[in-house]
């Protein structure tokens, strides 16, 4: 299984993965972090990968592929694994079924307006310690800007500034949404509504994947 989770910055697919991974057992991918870690340790990919991600830009396809595709071959992503911030375009979602090809696959969309992510990401704060994501209105952390895992200093990504949030929502708009209608057309998308708890959310997340992973089961048992 595969469970690829689509929506716009700040609709809580990095929040929603953790969770998914945690009840059902999927590692979960995500690029966005991979990234980031890549730019803290100062490596090579690291700084090519920087400049663009600063300015809510998408970095080159062959690079996030390639992290993919190291990763995806591992033993521990046999059995199904979950994807948060990629494929971002009709080109990453051919390259990931050349990769992988044959696996049962769902698309979940977070959906969230413009507005909300706005609000939202304003308020996220994230530790850069061990990337875990505060809101600072909804999640807050216990003691004020302080990881409750870790104990570091929160902050405020480069890219959830104002500015920035516009470049990304543009990016998403033009190229991240296409998604939507390629899953459609495989028959594979469900759209769940992303306002509203953590928890209210990952109900509906957890109900859809419970319905389809029984299925998924009996299909298999029935081959
Ligand atoms: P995220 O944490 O998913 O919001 O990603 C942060 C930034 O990393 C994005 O704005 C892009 O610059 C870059 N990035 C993450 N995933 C991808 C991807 N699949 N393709 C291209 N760029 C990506």
């Amino acid at each position: 299984m595969r469970i690829i989770l689509l929506g716009p910055p700040g609709s809580g697919k990095g929040t929603q993965g953790s969770l998914i991974e945690k009840k059902y057992g999927f590692p979960k991918i995500s690029t966005g972090d991979f990234l980031r870690i890549e730019v803290q340790e100062g490596t090579l990919l690291g700084k090519e990968a920087e400049a663009k991600m600063r300015r809510g830009e998408l970095v080159n396809d062959d690079i996030v592929v390639g992290m993919i595709k190291s990763r995806i071959v591992k033993p521990e992503y046999k059995r199904g694994y979950i994807m948060d911030g990629f494929p971002r375009n009709i080109v990453q979602a051919q390259r990931l079924e050349e990769i992988d090809p044959d696996r049962k696959e769902i698309a979940i969309e977070i959906f969230l307006s413009d507005q909300a992510v706005f609000e939202r990401l304003g308020e996220r704060r994230v530790c850069p310690g061990c990337e875990r994501i505060y809101n600072l209105k909804d999640k807050p952390p216990k003691k004020e800007d302080i990881c409750d895992a870790c104990e570091e200093k929160l902050i405020l990504r480069d890219d959830d500034r104002a500015e920035v949030i516009k470049d990304r929502m543009k990016v998403y708009h033009e190229q991240t949404e296409a998604l939507i209608d390629y899953y459609t057309k495989k028959n594979v998308y469900f759209k769940i509504e992303g306002e509203g708890t953590i928890e209210t959310v990952f109900e509906k997340i957890s109900a859809l994947l419970d319905r389809e992973i029984a299925g998924s089961q009996e299909v298999e048992i029935t081959k």
